[in-house]
């Protein structure tokens, strides 16, 4: 079995969990319905739209 060599250090664990965050802003479309700007590939969250049609009903 692979036994570390060395200890890796508190900077070394923390640059590697680092790298793993999310670094990009999501990328933001325009509402066709309702022409906010939203998260692309989600339901609009002003309206309840995706694809053009009603898929969370909004009071
Ligand atoms: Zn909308």
């Amino acid at each position: 079995m692979g036994v570390p060599k060395r200890r890796s250090s508190k900077t070394r664990g923390r640059q590697r969990r680092a790298a793993n965050v999310n670094l990009e802003a999501p990328n933001l479309v325009e509402c066709p319905q309702c022409h906010v700007l939203i998260v692309s590939h989600r339901v609009c969250p002003e309206c309840g739209y995706y694809k053009n049609k009603e898929v969370v009903a909004k009071k």
